[in-house]
């Protein structure tokens, strides 16, 4: 395979294209999230006409709040996490780190073979990176818990919960990371110049994997489910997954309440592993119709096949990345232009994942509208499933009360929401309801 160089591209070329494209990404951000606080603050004095039978002044002012709120976080945070990127990259932090961790790799046993040393430093060099990481989000993730959400009255994490889910996802991680990190640069080293197509196969198995131990095995380390006790709502559940044939391992309650205030409910598994579970906080907040109603919207996730071309997509973009990353990893250029000496007399494969992983989302940015764009296609074309298989009135009334408990504002400036939202803005999405010019919601 050609590398780039066989292109006439330069590492000089690389360095410019990531500055540029760092720059062009955070001007963006910063123009959309000062478009949302203006927006937000300019509609904050009254509800939405539309809404005004429905939703209390108060309630669309701390939702107000809160998207401000929010978004001033997000602006300091994009700052850090530029900063962060250059600092790792074109600064030399990552070159430096490397430095350190080849050395303390001397140290390594002599005993050792030379492949298990050379694997010794790689995943060495991951964990290191990880763990800074890690350290810097640390303060960022604290504040958004126990600053951010507090204020709003959504935490409901105790700093006990919040060290623990801390150290069970540092095991899990090592756990599950470590051994995947380990025979991913095995085949970079061992594969030939066809390693990514292995890698991918294997990267893709990994990912079922995990899609199949979650709902048993993962989300119990966090979590408590309880089989669903409420027998009328057992009733009306299973009758609404009889009429649209829809077969699952069960219905569960999920403690979502340790942790926040958020309700949801979801599908977790897939095939057979399959379960329903819904947040205690989304039980508690909504009647059994309107619980029904929401279900019935996941539903038609699953009918639509929403789920299946996600993963899709998201596999065959993941074999894309891969393919790119064998294309650029055996180029020289491709560390150099991004702040690092590539190493002599030891592999470069853990530095070229890592400075791909840090790179590619800072390209991927300028795509985000057009996900979001078909996230929100699906989020429509499941609201109708819902209404023709519950009732519409309950989906209207379950909306209204997950957007006001969520302090989810009624009134986001219309660029930023084009750009960003998954879910479509209330009233787009209300509107787009059967029966929504018949009167005030219900
Ligand atoms: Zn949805």
């Amino acid at each position: 395979m050609p590398s780039p160089s066989s292109f006439g591209v330069t590492p000089g070329a690389l360095t410019l294209a990531l500055a540029f494209a760092l720059v062009a990404s955070l001007l963006i951000k910063f123009w959309l999230a000062s478009r949302q606080i203006r927006h937000v603050a300019q509609h904050r004095g009254a509800v939405p006409a539309a809404f005004a039978a429905a939703v209390p002044l108060d309630a669309h002012q701390k939702a107000a709040n809160y998207t401000i709120a929010k978004a001033r976080f997000g602006l300091l945070n994009l700052a850090f996490s530029a900063a962060l990127l250059m600092g790792w990259t074109l600064m030399g932090g990552l070159d430096l780190l490397n430095g350190w961790v080849l050395q303390a790799a001397q140290h390594l046993p002599a005993t050792w073979s030379d492949s298990w040393r050379s694997m010794g430093y790689q995943l060495g060099l991951l964990t290191a990176f990880t763990l800074i990481g890690g350290v810097f989000d640390l303060p960022w993730e604290w504040y958004a818990t126990f600053r951010l959400e507090q204020a709003f009255g959504f935490n409901r994490t105790t700093p006990a919960t919040y060290v623990a889910d801390l150290f069970k996802g540092l095991l899990l991680g090592l756990l599950l990371g470590l051994p995947i990190a380990a025979l991913i640069l095995w085949l970079m080293g061992m594969a030939g110049p066809r390693w990514w197509l292995w890698a991918w196969g294997v990267w893709t198995g990994f990912q079922l994997l995990l899609m199949l131990l979650y709902p048993t095995v993962i989300a119990p380390l966090f979590n408590k489910f309880t089989p669903l006790a409420d027998e009328t709502l057992k009733t009306r559940v299973e009758a609404l997954m009889q009429r649209c044939g829809f077969a699952s391992k069960g219905l569960f309650v999920m403690d979502g309440s340790k942790r926040s205030a958020h309700g949801n409910a979801f599908f977790s598994g897939f095939g057979p592993a399959k379960r329903v579970v819904f947040f205690d906080t989304l039980l508690n907040k909504l009647q059994p119709g309107e619980v029904e109603a929401v279900l019935a919207h996941e539903l038609g996730h699953f009918k639509h096949k929403h789920i299946t071309k996600r993963m899709a997509f998201m596999f065959a973009a993941s074999l894309g990345g891969f393919a790119l990353l064998g294309w650029l990893a055996s180029w020289p250029g491709f560390y150099l232009g991004l702040g690092v000496q590539p190493n002599l007399g030891a592999p470069n494969d853990a530095l070229a994942l890592l400075l791909f992983l840090m790179v590619v989302p800072v390209f991927g940015f300028f795509v985000t509208p057009v996900f979001a764009q078909l996230s929100r296609r699906d989020e429509f074309q499941a609201d109708a499933f819902a209404c023709a298989h519950a009732r519409s009135q309950d989906l209207r009334s379950a909306l209204l009360k997950l957007h006001e408990d969520n302090a989810g504002t009624l009134t986001p400036d219309p660029v930023y929401a084009r750009f960003y939202y998954s879910h479509p803005p209330a009233s787009e999405r209300l509107g787009a309801l059967p029966g929504a010019n018949t009167g005030a919601p219900a």
